[in-house]
């Protein structure tokens, strides 16, 4: 009864860090920051533990982080939020994915998804009983393919759940394409899932902008965030749902079986981060840009084709320029055990593999000017 979870490999993230570690590599795979994060919110967090803050703190989360998620929303997206009744602390964005997924699919529902996706979508909504229906973005614009969203929409559609800034491909989706989605939403009654944990990680002319937002949207959105994302403390797991009290009820059902809560000082930092300056996140978007620009430009000095990256912490790369002949999963492999460096392959991010495109690696960026030099100067080497 089991055969969907047990029929599953390990996490492509899992299996390339491994990998990294066995050969020690320098890993611009699975993305997480070499930066510290800031001083402020860790010292937050510590002081909260010592200071005895270590038992149950209430189920949707210290009131703390709560009323900072609504300050947040409303500082960067204008959203008025009611934080007692439509904000929920979670274990990561990745429980807040389950909790809403869970909470709101019935068996036999259809779920729309956008390919490439990130790994632990389709598993819980199978799980969940959820019928899958992809629709695919194709390279290298990643445009929005409206006539095929529209067909994989039915009366029997019970959410549509997406990324943006969107992993792996570094797309932001503009107004125009999200007005499209809410469109279909309403015409379906729909809900929508949104994966924002990179909101604050978006380049120049790029606006994230939350669906929630849109007419008719705030009823029907849960809108997920990431303090990991925006604190650059990936190993916190500290996540956050905002959805209208009626979905919220659902979804924090779900919570309260799952993790009843989060660490109480992790909690109080993620709300102290949260409440950081305007200067803050304009220097997260403006540091990963140079990032981006550093790894990216020498990428494409080596003879990769790089594709645009609007957002997050990675950019997509096409290695067939490099003469290399393999799958992208032969291709990360390679570059592991023979130059030294870790990329995780794009093809992870698709339901089907066998059907997915094969010849791009994602790299991550998130990274210290030494730690990606380093890799340069390996790949530069070995190509
Ligand atoms: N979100 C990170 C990535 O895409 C990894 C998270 C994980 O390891 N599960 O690389």
């Amino acid at each position: 009864a089991n055969a969907i979870m047990s029929g599953l490999g390990t996490t492509v993230f899992e299996v390339m860090s491994a990998l990294a570690r066995e050969h020690k590599s320098v890993n611009l795979g699975q993305g997480f920051p070499d930066d510290k994060g800031p001083e402020e919110v860790r010292r937050a967090a510590a002081e909260y533990l010592l200071d005895g803050h270590n038992q149950y703190p209430p189920m949707m989360g210290i009131p703390e982080l709560r009323q900072a998620v609504a300050e947040h929303a409303k500082r960067f997206q204008g959203l008025d939020v009611d934080w007692q009744s439509e904000v929920l602390v979670t274990s990561g964005a990745t429980e807040a994915l389950g909790d809403c997924l869970f909470g709101l699919i019935e068996p036999g529902d259809e779920v729309v998804l956008i390919e490439p996706l990130y790994d632990s979508y389709l598993p819980i909504v199978r799980r969940a009983g959820g019928i899958p229906k992809l629709v695919r973005l194709e390279p290298p614009t990643w445009r929005l393919p409206r006539e095929e969203l529209a067909a994989a929409f039915s009366d029997r559609t019970k959410l549509i759940l997406f990324n943006t800034p969107m992993n792996p491909c570094s797309k932001v989706f503009d107004r125009d394409e999200l007005e499209f989605i809410a469109g279909l939403c309403l015409e379906h009654n729909a809900y929508a899932i949104c994966d924002e944990v990179y909101e604050h990680i978006v380049f120049e002319g790029a606006r994230h902008l939350s669906l929630m937002t849109l007419p008719g949207m705030r009823e029907r959105t849960a809108r997920i965030g990431s303090a990991g994302k925006s604190f650059s403390l990936t190993g916190w797991k500290v996540g956050y749902v905002t959805a209208a009290a009626e979905m919220m009820r659902s979804i924090a059902k779900t919570h309260q079986f799952m993790t009843f809560t989060t660490p109480p000082n992790l909690q109080w930092g993620a709300a102290t981060g949260l409440r950081l300056s305007d200067a803050y996140f304009e220097g997260l978007s403006s540091d990963m840009q140079r990032k981006r620009d550093r790894l990216g430009k020498a990428l494409a000095e080596i003879g990769f084709g790089v594709l645009p990256a609007h957002g997050t912490y990675f950019v997509t790369t096409d290695f067939r320029p490099l003469g290399f002949n393999g799958t992208d999963d032969d291709f990360c492999r390679d570059i592991t055990v023979n130059a030294g460096v870790t990329a995780v392959p794009v093809s992870a991010f698709y339901d089907d593999p066998v059907k997915a495109p094969k010849h791009f690696a994602r790299f991550c960026f998130c990274k210290n000017d030494s730690t990606l030099d380093a890799a340069i100067d390996r790949l530069g080497r070995y190509f």
